[in-house]
């Protein structure tokens, strides 16, 4: 017998692990939002989806596939050539959960109102479980509307992309950065060569290729007319030469590619490569934007989740007034996110092409950008718990960053906004118009929207450069500002407009202005 009673301590005062929940359920402001954006239909198969990413065995493969990163093997015991990448059973549970959902296809399977809404939807929620597999997820979605511009490639590919099956069906890539140049595309040096029966034989490296075990990719190269875009079936001449070690999404392959004189058709003109590939960077970029909200949707849960069974100095953390600052400030960018993402996936339903392109740009630049500090400060509501790596936060963390490079990252995109301003005149007034819809509800955003043409006016100028980010960052406020105040309950509106706009706007998350209603909000965003 010991002589004093040996026990240290009891586990007292941790929260309950953040499993098991419907995510979908849990979240009023994904649900309104579905029913707003015209995919109220989706509701059933989107809650379902919500309760299995949610699940505490969902979570589970996350963390597993996450863990156990993908393994090259690139030669058999023999020497031959294999170019395998091991993948954890966890990444292929989570895979084939997506695309047995038909997040990768559904508007292509189903194109009715409402069917890019749904699959947004279901991303914001899958994406939760595992990021990383939602990379091949998007870039099939992705590539399906710049194959629709060859008939004979898409009556190919498309079939094989939009099949609900894991095993039997296609997975597309896309592999355009080189080692001298990822944003700079043109700068490519991947050759691509006529054979002399109507397809190319591609020769050179690509930098950067995720998901390189999957069945297809578009790939930019260079033919005798200029940078061009071609479909290349994976086979002999397509080497994967390594796996890139990542900050995150860890659970995904991303290689360096050799290409070996792999065949590759041309898609489009020959010379119009960017021009081509647009529509699924356009496409990906919406992603990145549904993949940051999702990022951040998962930050505030978790936040309000521990802050309301986590006491401190005796009260529950969930009630004290520095806490509330911060989880509502959290809630309002998650919201504001999630509101953008389903009006922009509208926008593709809609085939309103002008607020697509122009408004994708602009929320791609500003969502992406907010995911990283919002997944810091959401961290912190956790204390070490959330710097541990058997809490879902470090994830979040080390994920944040990734939409906001891929794709354009900041200077690219605000590169590309210029762009649109100068070259794409319907952009600027639909998304505008978006804007505008606001007016009446809240002075402080009538004053803003009061400033913008002036400020868009600037951008015109010789310091359009210089001024880029500041102007879009607030476009990117008007369009949220527009839709939190016509679509959201007032107290949410109106910490929006006191926390983001005008001169009293804070610079760290937690400084929303007296007489916001936290409580309200915090209670909001978590309906479980
Ligand atoms: C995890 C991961 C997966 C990826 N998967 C793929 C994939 O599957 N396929 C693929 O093709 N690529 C992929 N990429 C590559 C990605 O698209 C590029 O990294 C990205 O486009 C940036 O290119 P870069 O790395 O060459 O950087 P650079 O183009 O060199 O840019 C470096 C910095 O300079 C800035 N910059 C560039 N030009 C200008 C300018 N004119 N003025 C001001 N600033 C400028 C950029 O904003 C950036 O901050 C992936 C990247 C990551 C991290």
């Amino acid at each position: 017998m010991p002589l004093t009673d040996a026990r240290t301590h009891e586990v007292l005062n941790q929260p309950p692990p953040f499993e098991d929940v419907n995510v979908f359920e849990a979240d009023l402001a994904l649900g309104e939002g579905l029913e707003r954006e015209g995919a109220g239909w989706a509701v059933d198969r989107v809650r379902d989806c919500g309760a299995v990413a949610g699940s505490a065995e969902a979570q589970e493969h996350g963390r597993r596939a996450e863990r156990n990163t993908p393994r090259l093997v690139t030669h058999d015991r023999y020497g031959h050539r294999v170019d395998r990448v091991e993948l954890d059973p966890s990444w292929h549970w989570l895979l084939r959960g997506a695309v047995e959902r038909e997040i990768h296809a559904l508007p292509w399977r189903e194109p009715r109102p409402g069917a890019h809404v749904a699959r947004a939807a279901l991303e914001l929620l899958w994406t939760q479980a595992n990021a990383g597999v939602m990379c091949p997820v998007s870039m099939s979605y992705a590539a399906v509307p710049t194959l629709r511009t060859d008939p004979e490639l898409a009556a190919e590919w498309e079939p094989r992309l939009t099949l609900r099956d894991y095993e039997r069906g296609a997975l597309c890539g896309m592999a355009m950065t080189e080692k001298q140049g990822g944003s700079d595309v043109r700068a490519g040096t991947t050759r691509a060569l006529p054979a002399g029966d109507g397809t190319y034989e591609l020769t050179g490296h690509k930098w950067f290729c995720s998901h390189p075990t999957g069945t297809v990719f578009l790939v930019l190269a260079q033919a005798p007319g200029g940078l061009s875009c071609f479909v290349v079936a994976r086979g002999p001449g397509f080497e994967i030469q390594r796996l890139k070690d990542k900050l995150g999404t860890r659970s995904l392959a991303s290689g360096e590619v050799e290409l070996r004189g792999v065949p590759g058709r041309l898609l489009g003109e020959e010379g119009r490569g960017v021009a081509t590939i647009i529509e699924m960077v356009t496409h990906t970029r919406l992603d990145c934007i549904v993949g940051s909200a999702a990022g951040m949707r998962r930050g505030v849960a978790e936040a309000v989740h521990h802050a309301r069974h986590r006491s401190a100095f005796g009260a529950r953390l969930a009630e004290q007034p520095l806490m509330v600052n911060v989880l509502a400030d959290l809630a309002v960018e998650s919201e504001a996110a999630t509101a953008s993402a389903l009006r922009l996936a509208r926008a593709y339903d809609a085939d309103d092409k002008p607020l697509r392109r122009f408004g994708t740009a602009v929320m791609k630049y500003w969502i992406c950008k907010r995911a990283t500090p919002h997944a810091a400060e959401a961290l912190e509501c956790l204390g070490g718990n959330g710097y541990v790596e058997e809490s879902p936060m470090p994830r979040l963390l080390r994920d944040a960053p990734l939409n906001g490079i891929w794709e354009g990252s900041g200077n690219v995109i605000s590169l590309d906004v210029l762009r649109a301003l100068a070259r794409e005149p319907d952009g600027p007034p639909a998304f505008l118009a978006e804007c505008e819809r606001g007016r009446g509800a809240d002075r402080r955003l009538d004053a803003h929207l009061d400033a913008l043409p002036a400020t868009l006016g600037a951008l015109a100028g010789e310091d359009g450069q210089w001024l880029a980010r500041r102007v879009i960052e607030d476009l990117a406020l008007a369009f949220q500002g527009s839709l939190l105040v016509r679509h959201t309950p007032p107290a949410v509106a109106d910490a929006f407009c006191a926390g983001r706009l005008g001169e009293a706007r804070g610079r760290l998350f937690g400084t929303l202005p007296r007489g916001v209603d936290g409580p309200a909000i915090a209670e909001r965003a978590l309906a479980v």
